[in-house]
């Protein structure tokens, strides 16, 4: 499965840290040149540094069309096209809906949903000229199956990206371009460690394989997406969350 990414050029948003640096890792491991994008310089050199494999790091922001455009062409240009684009840059700071400014539901959107778009749409004339184009987004099980208090926000974005996926893939497919959604659990990143110990604690406490997801998890379900094993598959969700979704209550776990 993993060498048909040998050779491809691969795109990730928000590669420079937590999930999207973990997918990075694992495309670069089975031979992809992968582009990282994130605002933040340092942290994209280091990343891209510390992957190695010929990673590198390009400044983007996903709330800018003309800022994605500048990147995708800057990518096509170093390796002569894209074949997979892994829209994963994302961010969630908690706000409850009685406190919530609009500013606050503003930023979560545009960087989430109206992000996705904007990338998508970006990477779409590089997509359509490969001949294993893959878009894997990674969405999460909060919105599009669970919620949670102070994430309302959030949760709308993750599930409007399915939304968008859904019809999307169908505009694709005449491409030959696949659509496919990664549903993250709690996953041990920079982001979530900002929630802090104590949320970490309940949280691994609440998944019966009793851990926290770590980005490689994530990255392997990224990389079966992007497989030319799995160029059936379309409009898809996968689940990578320890099994957290299904105890009904926590006298549900043995
Ligand atoms: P993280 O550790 O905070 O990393 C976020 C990444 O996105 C960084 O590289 C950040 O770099 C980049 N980013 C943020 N805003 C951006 C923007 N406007 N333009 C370009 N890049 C931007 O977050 P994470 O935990 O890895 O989460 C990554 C994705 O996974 C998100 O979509 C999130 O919703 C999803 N997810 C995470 C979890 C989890 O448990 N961690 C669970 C479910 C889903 P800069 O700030 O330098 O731009």
């Amino acid at each position: 499965m993993s060498a048909s990414l040998n050779g491809r050029s691969v795109v990730v948003t928000g590669g420079s840290k937590g999930i999207g640096r973990g997918i990075a890792e694992v495309f670069a491991q089975v031979g992809a040149r992968v582009a990282l994008l994130a605002r933040d310089a340092a942290q994209l050199e280091a990343a891209a540094a510390a992957i190695g494999r010929g990673a590198y790091g390009l400044c983007a922001d996903v709330t800018s069309a003309q800022s994605l455009q500048a990147a995708f062409t800057e990518v096509a240009r170093r390796g002569g096209g894209i074949d997979v684009l892994c829209a994963n840059a994302g961010i969630f700071p908690p706000a409850t809906l009685e406190d919530m400014t609009e500013a606050q539901w503003d930023l979560v959107n545009n960087t989430n949903l109206k992000g996705t778009f904007f990338v998508v749409q970006a990477a779409l004339p590089y997509l359509k000229n490969s001949d294993q184009g893959r878009i894997v987004l990674t969405s999460s099980i909060t919105g599009p199956v669970t919620g949670f208090a102070g994430w309302s926000h959030y949760g709308a974005t993750k599930a409007g990206q399915l939304g968008f996926m859904r019809t999307a893939c169908l505009e694709l497919a005449k491409y030959g371009i696949t659509m496919n959604a990664v549903l993250p659990g709690n996953i041990l990143t920079e982001g979530l460690a900002e929630m802090g110990v104590d949320y970490q604690n309940s949280m691994a406490a609440a998944v019966p394989l009793k851990r926290l997801g770590n980005v490689a998890d994530i990255g392997h379900a990224a990389l079966y997406f992007a497989s030319k094993e799995a160029g059936y598959v379309t409009g898809q969700t996968l689940i990578v969350d320890g099994g957290q979704i299904l105890p009904e209550s926590p006298e549900a776990m043995a």
